[in-house]
């Protein structure tokens, strides 16, 4: 009835809609495991996208080979202040991010890819996805391809989810960027300015020869304009003005996303699996990509669900950004009691620590609390002891 891309792209065991992070994520891991992939993208690589590139440790550890050679520039020091004021550097021996430029970043991991053995195919327009028992079908304006999985790793307006209904509580978040042309000065660390917009912050980061900076919001309703970078940009780094400004949403609500039984899995920012907390995307796009890639290869070996499994494999991930939106909710209504305590020693010193070892957040903060759970503990037996 249609007329097909390729006749060899019927062999395909999993479509993966976005090659992103999330769906060269997912690809990777298929691929290396002898899985028939086709990643399809609506664009040729490199292209632009639109993101500040900071790819922290973890991120960079869950990649399946090293970022060497697409890294511009390694971060050990934070510094971060409250509307403007309070400015406080936090420091760290070790590495706790990389800056990359991301249609470099995302050619790069592409490459990668297609080494391990995935095919990549550009796809203009996706007209329909059918489900049925054995296989699931999308229609494109290439014609029909068809598959025994699908994965819809594209991105925050991912036209997988609108067309198979899969996340109804799907939300969005907002940032603006833009580039100061200068070669960012030695001291310029990398740099968050809280609640310097309405439930966000402004960012500023150092690249190899430019600053990125931005403004980032998780309330959907909260307007940024370009006007607003531009005085940020000023008040921080001076000139010259900032230029190529472009703003983007960011993909929201993951805690609530259940892959439900089926053939279609969603991944990355398609699933809303940002950060609410820091708008940080890329380590969850990269691990929920190869969960997905996980449960489906399981379910080719053994049969199983990859629903099922998959909604297992992103349990933690799920766990993390729940914790996120319910730190995100009181840290940007009292901004200044969370900076403080940010910057006091006993959250900044394990908080450094945590992410140099590449730890989630929600894993820093559990550590942290052990660690005083076992300390007060000690300390009241040793009390107890003495009045004995
Ligand atoms: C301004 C801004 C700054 C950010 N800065 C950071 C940061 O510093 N650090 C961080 O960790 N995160 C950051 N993020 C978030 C991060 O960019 C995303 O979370 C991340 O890119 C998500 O990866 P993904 O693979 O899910 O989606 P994407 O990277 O968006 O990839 C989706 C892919 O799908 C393709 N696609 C889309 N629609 C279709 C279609 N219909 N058919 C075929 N292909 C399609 C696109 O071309 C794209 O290649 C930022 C976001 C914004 C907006």
């Amino acid at each position: 009835m249609f007329p097909i891309l390729k006749e060899d792209s019927l062999k395909a065991d999993v479509v993966i809609v976005g090659a992103g992070p999330a769906g060269c994520g997912a690809a990777y891991d298929l691929a290396a495991t002898g899985i028939r992939v086709l990643l399809l993208d609506r664009t040729e690589f490199p292209r632009m996208k639109i993101c500040a590139g900071g790819l922290a440790v973890k991120a960079a550890r869950a990649l399946r080979y090293p970022i060497v050679p697409v890294t511009q520039r390694t971060i050990c020091d934070l510094s971060v202040s409250c509307r403007m004021r309070h400015r406080k550097r936090l420091k760290s021996i070790d590495p706790i991010c990389h800056m990359v430029e991301r249609s470099a970043f995302d050619f790069f991991c592409l490459k990668k890819t297609v080494t391990a053995g995935a095919r990549f195919e550009v796809v203009n327009r996706i007209d329909k996805i059918v489900e049925a028992d054995q296989t699931v079908s999308l229609v494109t304006d290439c014609g029909l391809i068809r598959s025994r999985f699908l994965i819809g790793a594209d991105g925050v307006n991912s036209r997988v989810r609108q067309l198979t209904d899969r996340f109804p509580e799907f939300r969005v978040g907002f940032a603006v960027e833009g580039i100061v042309d200068r070669v960012p000065p030695k001291d310029l660390s990398m740099g968050f300015d809280f609640s310097r917009v309405n439930g966000g912050y402004g960012w500023v980061f150092p690249k190899g020869g430019h600053v990125n900076v931005g403004l980032y919001t998780l309330k959907p309703d909260v307007k940024i304009t370009r006007q607003d970078l531009v005085d940020y940009a000023t008040l921080r780094i001076g000139g010259p003005l900032p230029t190529r400004i472009t703003g983007y949403h960011l993909g929201m609500g993951g805690w609530r996303y259940r892959p439900g039984i089926g053939r279609v899995l969603l991944a990355g920012d398609a699933a809303g699996l940002v950060d609410p907390l820091l708008g940080e995307g890329l380590y969850h796009a990269i691990i929920s990509g190869q969960r997905a890639a996980a449960a489906i290869s399981d379910a080719l070996d053994t049969g199983s669900d990859a629903g099922k499994s998959y909604a297992k494999g992103v349990v933690p991930i799920q766990r993390s950004l729940l914790f996120s939106h319910i730190t995100s909710t009181i840290f940007y209504r009292l901004p200044r009691i969370g900076h403080l305590l940010l910057t006091s020693p006993m959250a900044r010193i394990p908080l450094m620590k945590g992410f140099a070892r590449g730890m989630p957040l929600l894993d820093i903060f559990l550590h942290g609390y052990r660690f005083w759970l076992g300390f007060q503990l000690a300390v009241s037996s040793y009390i107890s002891g003495v009045y004995q």
